[in-house]
């Protein structure tokens, strides 16, 4: 396998990984009971890390 095909080998094979990380992250978000802690643009929760946004 030349080098240029095996970075776009490993490239394919992160992308999947992270699609799956992103899923499962989604996923503990979707039931997590958040505990926010607030910022002036923003609110994360310690729990999970999800992130809103504070518009006024
Ligand atoms: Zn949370």
């Amino acid at each position: 396998m030349t080098t240029a095909n095996s970075l776009v080998y490993d490239i394919a094979l992160t992308r999947q990984n992270l699609r799956q990380l992103e899923l499962r992250l989604k996923q503990l978000q979707a039931n997590c009971i958040h505990r926010f802690t607030e910022s002036t643009t923003h609110r994360e929760c310690k729990k999970c890390k999800f992130v809103e946004s504070i518009h006024y």
